[in-house]
């Protein structure tokens, strides 16, 4: 009866339920935008009630298209936008405030506040002390709802994560929990203990009593009557969307490496039972609890990636969509050495430089739109290596395999481009969905859906195989290149 698993993705730009059969293949999806508030600039929220009902939404569309009934539900898998925070009243389930989404810089001056303590911060959470992660918005919503901090101290608020949020709706406030993997970016986590930080709520002064338990990722956290009044469907998986993918991408062992290509770039290094603390600018962060067992991992972050491809479609018109720039790079007739830095808003791993901007270079009287498309594209494998390097770096090693996911990943010039400039194989699953998939894989585990990871292991394909071709001498000279343009763009 138990034919499938259900995944909630509920991502930065819209939430979707995706069914999965047991071979890991897509049944059906629904899809709903959610809307993003920009009230100043740099602030971006976004409505915790429209992320719920969007929930509901696609859950029943999902129903309906499908002629799907609830007893055929194994098991329902949460995967989402990590960071995002929501407080709301525990007696109403109504949210006090918007949803403060990851990207926001509203609680810049909340941040700066504690900058002494940064290395104390780093040390136990893994992270920079930064506007993106949770702590500093919560601190932002008890300062600016009158009396919320006081409410919060009575035990009248909750707070959590975007997963914690659906869980708590979904379970009609039964249950106020979130996994390993989303608490490890609220920079209220201690990733060594495995429990939120005293020292650090204090810090915050976010009472401790707001914040949800922590379990594993794969763990039965409740129950839900969100596909039929009379059946329950248990939620027994939960991760945030990098460590889903992760998780999706089979990057089961220490050294394995996915890297997401989406507006921004995602990579992230299954680092096993250690916490490897970066020396290059990295994330240590929670991977995911299983059987009990919390594994790590190392993360970079690339600010622009896909989003340089928009900006070729939309401020430069030079291609009309995503996809043509791959054309436009196959009818290029003249060879230029040219570079784009995509620094529209600063640099992210390994550099951390807000006040670089964009810049090209090597431009020439030859100089085509066409190679520009192409220097674009190039600048999403470069700024993933410099990355990747980085990695490699902190971990002493090398790479095999780079597995990918994201819509640039449709590109088959930049997946060459990309192995040839790392030097590495590269595999893109048969399911681009990795993000869900991740979920649904631990939801699966823990009711016997999946017997354990190995059967997982069999079932997970791959379609797409890229193998560098590059000399070893044009890479150098082409990387050296990309090293050059990246401090002019950082000196002017
Ligand atoms: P997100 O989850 O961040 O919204 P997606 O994984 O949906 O991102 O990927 C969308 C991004 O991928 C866009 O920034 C788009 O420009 C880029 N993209 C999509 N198709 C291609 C392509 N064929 N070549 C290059 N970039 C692409």
């Amino acid at each position: 009866m138990n034919e499938y698993l259900l995944t909630v993705d509920q991502g930065t730009t819209s939430t979707r339920a995706i069914l999965f059969n047991h071979d890991g293949q897509i049944v059906a999806k629904a899809q709903r935008e959610i809307n993003n508030y920009f009230p100043h600039e740099a602030w971006v929220e976004q409505d915790a009630l429209e992320i719920y009902v969007s929930t509901m939404d696609v859950i029943n569309e999902l129903k309906v298209r499908t002629n799907l009934r609830a007893e055929q539900v194994a098991a329902i898998g949460i995967t989402n936008q990590r960071e995002t925070t929501i407080v709301w009243d525990k007696e109403t389930g109504l949210p006090i405030y918007n949803a403060i989404v990851w990207q926001s810089k509203q609680t810049k001056d909340i941040c700066e506040k504690f900058r002494d303590k940064e290395e104390m911060i780093k040390e136990k959470t893994g992270l920079i002390l930064n506007p993106y992660f949770s702590a500093s918005k919560i601190r932002f919503i008890l300062d600016n709802v009158p009396g919320a901090q006081e409410r919060a101290e009575k035990g009248e608020l909750m707070a959590g994560t975007v997963d914690s949020w659906l869980l708590y709706k979904l379970t009609k406030g039964e249950v106020h929990a979130t996994d390993y993997s989303n608490a490890s970016r609220t920079l209220l986590f201690n990733i060594h203990d495995l429990k939120w930080d005293e020292d650090l709520c204090k810090l915050f002064n976010i009472p401790m009593c707001m914040l949800p338990e922590v379990h594993d990722s794969s763990y039965n956290y409740g129950k839900t009557t969100i596909l039929a009044h009379n059946h329950l469907v248990p939620i027994t998986g939960i991760a945030g969307d990098q460590q889903a993918s992760l998780f999706g991408q089979n990057c089961f062992a220490p050294g394995d490496v996915k890297n997401t290509y989406g507006t921004g770039c995602f990579v992230l290094m299954n680092t096993g039972s250690e916490v490897i603390k970066s020396k290059y600018g990295l994330l240590s962060t929670i991977a995911w609890g299983v059987n009990g067992k919390v594994e790590y991992a190392l993360e970079g972050s690339v600010l622009i990636g896909g989003a340089s491809i928009q900006w070729l479609r939309d401020q430069l018109k030079m291609i009309e969509n995503a996809a043509q720039s791959e054309e436009v790079v196959k009818s290029i007739d003249n060879e230029e050495n040219i570079y784009v830095v995509p620094a529209f808003v600063g640099l992210g791993t390994p550099y951390w430089d807000d006040h670089v901007r964009g810049a090209m270079f090597g431009l020439t009287r030859g100089t085509t739109y066409k190679n520009i498309v192409k220097a674009t594209l190039q600048a999403i494998a470069y700024q993933s290596k410099d990355v990747i390097e980085a990695m490699k770096k902190d971990v002493h090693c090398k790479l095999k395999t780079l597995k990918v996911d994201g819509g640039a990943t449709a590109n088959h010039y930049l997946m060459q481009f990309q192995a040839d400039i790392l030097n590495t194989k590269i595999k893109r699953p048969v399911v681009a969905e990795t993000t869900a998939l991740g979920a649904a894989y631990l939801a699966g585990l823990c009711v016997g859906y999946y017997k354990d990871i190995e059967e997982i292991k069999l079932i997970h394909q791959y379609k797409d195989h890229y193998k560098p071709q590059m000399s070893s001498t044009e890479r150098k000279t082409k990387y050296d290149g990309w090293k050059r343009a990246v401090k002019a763009a950082r000196v002017f």
